[in-house]
């Protein structure tokens, strides 16, 4: 297949119907500004690059069935297809050096590792903590081909991740909405409740649940992602009864330092 074409398909693959998304680079010209725009249609992908000197475009099938089709067919087989063990020492000191995460706390939350594919893997928790998948995301530096983070579910529930952190947090009653599952870990373990959507798309299912359980919500949303999080807060404002903000983020908060992560949610 087309290499172009496949990596659009890739890198779309969380994409509802109807979604558009400007986070993907473009494959022709390497842009990842936002002027490489992908939507997802019922028949399958349209894509432009904004680009004068590129102006890369088309429109790719999605292969006879429908997208979602499709999707149904892939969630039944996603078993996670290596054995998992404990995360090696020298990835250990990585997560403490980058994301100031401590093996006590990579224990609790029962990451553990694939050393085929030097993937750290990240048990997905409804919000009663039950395991409902995971979510493997690429440790080697780039060598892999396979896209830098692979979801596999084990049930069809309404997708969004509670860390385990978040424990007896729960009775406080605003929730940070956050992009991945290493910034909701990092939140949750400051003492603030958190959910990660599990990318940068937020559905009515996951905002029904949200706003059932909580009084209102922030989002902090990763800073390439802001112009979403206002979009989505203007959306469903209505649904939480004390509403939602949304905040500026200098980084993913995963990326924070943990004065600077500290520092940012007491201003909050
Ligand atoms: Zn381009």
């Amino acid at each position: 297949m087309n290499n172009k074409i496949n990596k659009i398909k890739l890198d779309s693959m969380s994409l509802e119907i109807g979604e558009t998304t400007r986070e993907i680079e473009c494959p022709s010209c390497g842009a990842k500004d936002g002027g490489f725009v992908v939507t997802r249609l019922e028949e399958g992908l349209v894509y432009v690059c904004h680009h004068a000197s590129c102006g890369y475009k088309g429109f790719t099938p999605s292969l006879g069935f429908s997208y979602q089709k499709k999707r149904d067919s892939l969630f039944k087989s996603r078993e996670y297809p290596n054995p998992l063990g404990r995360i090696p020492a020298n990835m250990s000191r990585v997560l403490v050096q980058r994301y100031s995460l401590e093996p006590s706390v990579v224990s609790s939350e029962r990451f553990k590792w694939d050393s085929h594919r030097k993937r750290l893997v990240m048990p997905i928790f409804d919000l009663e903590g039950r395991e409902c998948g995971l979510v493997a995301k690429d440790m080697s530096g780039g060598e892999s081909t396979l896209p830098k983070s692979i979801t596999y579910w084990y049930n069809d529930v309404i997708k969004l991740h509670f860390p385990l952190a978040n424990g007896e947090l729960f009775d406080k009653t605003t929730v940070y909405v956050v992009e991945d599952i290493l910034s909701a870990v990092r939140i949750a373990k400051e003492g603030v409740p958190s959910v990660a959507m599990l990318g940068s798309h937020l559905r009515e299912d996951q905002i029904a649940l949200l706003a059932k359980n909580f009084y209102s919500a922030v989002f902090a949303f990763d800073p390439d992602a802001t112009h979403k999080a206002i979009g989505y807060a203007n959306k469903f404002h209505l649904a939480f009864k004390g509403g939602i903000s949304t905040v500026h983020l200098p980084d993913d908060p995963k990326d924070m330092g943990e004065d600077e992560l500290k520092g940012w949610l007491n201003e909050v």
